[in-house]
């Protein structure tokens, strides 16, 4: 038996990257997805395809996560199409480094409104939907916890997803939600790659820091978000899953 058969989850930012690869693999499991994206429609419609085509169902659903319209939209869309929710992956994010000299106040409100605000205003739309069982998965980083440098901005909107969820789960542990959160270390996306990460000093940087020896691919975290949805981690909340190949 599928571990998430009969299930409904909303993946924010799901048409690329990290997200992308949870959406396939929730829906691989038995959910009926959600895809939503921002700005890339091919992307999510290419990530519909791929789970239609291996017999799963999703829907994809454009909307910026930080407008509170557009992220109550999201949720909607996965009750009118599949009738109710019990998943939400708030992985929907932005990263740009810059040393404290070239932080700007656009810089702050985007990547805060993004990581922060649209993660908030998500959550806020689906709790009405959820029930007992459902799980609430954040995307984190490690950023939180190794603060590298140039990344006050980013890491700082990572440290208030940390501190978001533990209070969630506090909050929401009465109506038997859980709420835990993924910490990647660097995971080779189509982000990670425009933000031209690959092949610097940073990656072998973060590369010779990391026990397993190499940075992250999109599966190693799908599969995590697959089990934080699943009756498996029922006694999981208020959890920060470091998941950087042992990088701290
Ligand atoms: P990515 O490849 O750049 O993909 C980002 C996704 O977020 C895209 O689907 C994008 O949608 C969506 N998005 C951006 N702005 C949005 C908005 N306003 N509303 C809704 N969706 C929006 O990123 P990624 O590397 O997979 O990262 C995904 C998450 O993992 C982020 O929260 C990031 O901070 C976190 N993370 C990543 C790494 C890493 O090394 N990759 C490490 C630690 C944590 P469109 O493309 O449609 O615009």
């Amino acid at each position: 038996m599928s571990k998430l058969a009969g299930k409904v989850a909303v993946v924010t930012g799901a048409s690329k990257g990290i997200g992308a690869a949870i959406a396939k693999s929730l829906a691989a499991e038995g959910a009926s997805v959600i895809v939503n994206y921002a700005s890339s429609k091919v992307g999510a419609d290419a990530v519909v395809g791929a789970i239609a085509a291996s017999g799963g169902k999703a829907v994809a659903v454009g909307g910026d996560v930080s407008k509170a319209a557009e992220a109550k939209g999201l949720i909607d869309a996965a009750i009118r199409n599949f009738g109710r929710l019990d998943i939400l992956v708030n992985n929907s994010g932005v990263y740009e480094f810059a040393p404290i000299e070239g932080v700007t106040e656009e810089l702050f409100h985007r990547t805060f409104n993004i990581n922060v605000l649209g993660l908030l205003l998500t959550t806020q739309a689906a709790v009405p939907h959820l029930g007992e069982g459902a799980s609430i998965i954040n995307i984190g980083s490690v950023a939180s916890s190794v603060t590298p440098p140039h990344s006050t901005v980013y890491t700082g909107t990572k440290g208030a997803v940390d501190a978001i969820t533990g209070v969630l789960a506090k909050e929401l542990g009465a109506r038997k939600i859980r709420v835990n959160s993924i910490n990647p270390g660097m995971v080779e996306t189509e982000g990670v790659h425009a933000a031209g990460f690959i092949g610097t000093d940073f990656e072998k940087g973060t590369v010779a820091q990391t026990p397993l020896g190499r940075i992250g691919q999109v599966d190693d975290i799908a599969s995590i978000a697959t089990f934080l949805a699943s009756d498996d981690s029922k006694w999981l909340t208020g959890e920060l899953v470091r998941a950087g190949g042992g990088l701290r």
